[in-house]
């Protein structure tokens, strides 16, 4: 979703298109104002990705948004309540588009079905419904507010609807749309709404979405938290290609966490590799910066490129054939050199990615690398702790 004002033309359709360059594949603006829908004539023709009109609280934006030409309309049942003004929102939107119709996604979002001032009554009222869930009351509520909804949509014979159920609970929105898929036929939108900020709203969304997703439940995302909407979109992406719901553009790079044994300065390395080969590399190659030759080859298994760091030094790999052996300085330089030069061979078909894997027979690590080895192999370095996960 943008998070510009849609009234501002050329800033909107900027953000739009960056948004889609960086992977989105529908943008959602919000029109709050005529001057928003009236802005959407302009903007329309100026993108490329279909565009979704939010509309809350006035059923005469989204009319205006269906006749500026959208190509989906999201409502608010907790805002849009009228039955009235509903079916001319469904009407318009089955004759859009020269008749061919637009779809709707009835948006049930925790913070806005329930209205504040009488929600403890209402779950009280309810909570006799899902007694066996968490979050009983309020995914009754839920339910109970989108049965009702839908039955509307269905009185006029529309369809054509997508659904959501956000909350800022990730349980909550594992339970709800599980729930929900269960019940009704619609594709789903998924999301947490009101993540926070970055660093903890990627977690929050991931954990909801990447569990509902690996169930097969979802058909569109959106990662949402309160920075730059392309970290969202980037975000999104990297959670399709982790699951594999979608094939991975450029460099899947993996990373060692460092541990004892390190001797380079490998966190700033990962960084630098990851800036470079993001502008750089667009065939999906897998690349594994590695901070030592004692576990690192077992840890980059699969990769294409990689390199394994050692005293000040690093050796670089490429399709398990030793290619370098650089010292700390040049070891960016020379990563990037071997995986344009990887590409280029992939592109003209003389290699193949994923062929081969990473089998290296570490070299002598003191002779070569001098990481140390006597160290770890005299136990005076300790193995990485992990996490532990649960009470034991
Ligand atoms: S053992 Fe080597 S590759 Fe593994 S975390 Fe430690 S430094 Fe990195």
């Amino acid at each position: 979703m943008t998070a510009g004002y849609t009234h501002e033309i050329d800033r909107c359709v900027a953000e739009i298109n960056k948004l889609a360059a960086a992977g989105a594949d529908i943008v959602r603006v919000a029109v709050p104002e005529k001057k928003d829908t009236e802005a959407l004539r302009e903007i329309l023709p100026r993108v490329r990705v279909p565009i979704v009109a939010d509309v809350h609280f006035h059923f005469q934006r989204a009319l205006e948004a269906i006749e500026a030409g959208v190509h989906k309309i999201r409502l608010n049942p907790g805002n849009i309540t009228d039955r009235k003004q509903v079916i001319d929102v469904i009407q318009a939107c089955k004759s859009a588009q020269g008749g061919r119709g637009i779809p709707i996604r009835v948006g049930v979002n925790e913070g806005s079905i329930i209205e504040r001032k009488d929600k403890q009554k209402r779950m009280k009222e309810l909570g006799a419904f899902f007694s066996g869930h968490k979050h009983g009351h309020l995914l009754a509520i839920m339910i109970a507010k989108l049965e009702e909804y839908l039955d509307i949509f269905y009185e006029q014979n529309f369809h054509e609807i997508v659904i959501s159920a956000k909350s800022m609970d990730a349980a909550f929105v594992v339970e709800a749309y599980t729930e929900i898929s269960k019940r009704f036929e619609h594709p789903l939108h998924l999301g947490v709404t009101h993540a926070g900020p970055k660093e903890t709203g990627t977690i929050r969304s991931v954990a909801a979405l990447g569990g509902l997703l690996i169930n097969g439940i979802g058909d569109t995302i959106r990662i949402s938290y309160a920075n730059d909407p392309i970290y969202e979109v980037q975000d999104g992406l990297e959670l399709l290609y982790c699951l594999g719901l979608r094939e991975r553009v450029g460099v899947d790079l993996i990373a060692c966490p460092t541990c004892g044994r390190i001797q380079v300065d490998l966190f700033t390395l990962v960084q630098d590799v990851r800036r470079a080969l993001a502008e750089k590399v667009t065939v999906p190659m897998k690349v594994a910066v590695m901070g030592c030759i004692v576990n690192g080859p077992g840890e980059a298994e699969g990769a294409d490129v990689a390199v394994f760091a050692g005293d000040r030094r690093g050796i670089i790999y490429v399709q398990g054939e030793r290619v370098a052996n650089v010292p700390e300085p040049e070891i960016l330089e020379r990563l990037l050199a071997e995986c344009l030069a990887f590409q280029e061979r992939v592109q003209r078909g003389e290699a193949k990615l994923g062929e081969k894997k990473v089998d290296i027979i570490p070299p002598d690590p003191i002779g070569e690398l001098g990481s140390g080895f006597d160290k770890i192999a005299g136990g005076q370095v300790q193995k990485s702790v992990g996490l532990t996960i649960g009470k034991s």
